[in-house]
């Protein structure tokens, strides 16, 4: 698995998914196969089609691919792959959190029900617990379930991170507000908010959330950081696509936590992300546990998708 050396030996399960997401093993049974250099190209489409980059992102990579293979003269298949690896390169952005030491940050969560946000965020409060001695706080921004307060709950207890919450009902933007004001007079660095993935309708869950961006950028202050984070599903495939639409339109997506990548054999999200929506990737979930969660590292992401090994 890309995100960890360790994991590779460890796991059995997930491999099946890397076994399968195995491009580059896939593009060099395509070289081995004989045929015109048209069929490749149409079966190398269809291949990354399949791997989830999108039906648009992909047609623009492989004509970049066939401009720079016919201006580059390039013959050999592993040329070609190097091509490849090389566009796919330039598409990848990463968005580093870096949680400064001075004032007070928020990262504010958001995505639709069922992608992995609670767990996203407890994974991410692990992370900057362990990594960077944060004081990590939480706040229940989805006051429309009431589930999801109690699941907020149930991670702070996991993580050892306290929780700023109301009622189900109350104002979201009224939560967080409390929030930054409460974790400031304690002296607490960090704080995830939570937010709701899904309202009565379209125009109330955009409304909610430009009001609590609003509120935020008033409140926060500048010493720190405030960043919208995305949480997507990589097992909805190109819907999530369309879902990262209605976000970012909201409030300016500034990153996205690719979740549940272990349970995918797809893994060509994260280039039509990048290459589409122009949004970087900041972490890539991997499992159910506080530990699964890894910075984004598109060398290594490249090294698994393209890898030849079987
Ligand atoms: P929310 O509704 O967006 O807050 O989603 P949850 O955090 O409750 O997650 C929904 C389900 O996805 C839960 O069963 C999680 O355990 C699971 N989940 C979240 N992240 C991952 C991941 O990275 N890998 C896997 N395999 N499951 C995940």
């Amino acid at each position: 698995m890309f995100w960890s050396k360790k994991k590779q030996s460890e796991s059995t399960e997930k491999d099946k998914g890397r076994e399968k997401r195995n491009l580059g093993r896939k593009i060099a049974e395509l070289f081995s196969r004989s045929g015109s250099l048209d069929e490749f190209y149409e079966e190398l489409e269809e291949m990354l089609i399949a791997g989830d980059m999108g039906g648009a992102v992909t047609m623009e990579i492989v004509d970049e691919l066939q401009t720079r293979v016919r201006k580059g003269k390039i013959k050999d298949k592993e040329s070609i792959l190097e091509e490849l690896r090389g566009i796919l390169r330039e598409n990848l952005k990463t968005l580093e959190l870096t949680s400064p030491a001075q004032g007070l940050s928020l990262y504010l969560v958001l995505g639709v029900n069922g992608v992995g946000k609670t767990t996203s965020i407890a994974k991410m409060a692990r992370y900057f617990q362990t990594r960077q001695g944060k004081k990590v706080v939480f706040a229940a921004g989805d006051t429309f379930r009431a589930a999801a307060i109690e699941q907020l709950k149930i991670q702070g207890e996991r993580t050892g991170c306290r929780v700023i919450a109301q009622s189900h009902g109350a104002d979201p933007g009224a939560v967080i507000f409390d929030a930054i004001d409460s974790a400031r007079s304690r002296g607490e660095n960090l704080i995830l908010a939570d937010t709701a993935g899904r309202m009565h309708n379209r125009k109330n869950l955009v409304n909610e959330l430009k009001k609590i961006d609003k509120i935020v950028d008033s409140r926060l202050g500048n010493q720190g950081e405030y960043r919208k984070i995305l949480v997507m599903d990589a097992t909805t495939g190109q819907n999530g696509l369309q879902q990262a639409e209605v976000f970012h339109e909201a409030v300016d997506i500034d990153g996205v936590i690719l979740s549940k990548y272990d349970a995918t054999a797809r893994g060509g999200l994260v280039v039509s992300i990048s290459r589409k929506l122009g949004i970087p990737v900041a972490f890539v979930g991997h499992g159910e546990a506080l530990d699964d969660l890894s910075v984004f590292d598109p060398d290594a992401y490249l090294d698994d998708l393209l890898s030849t090994d079987s």
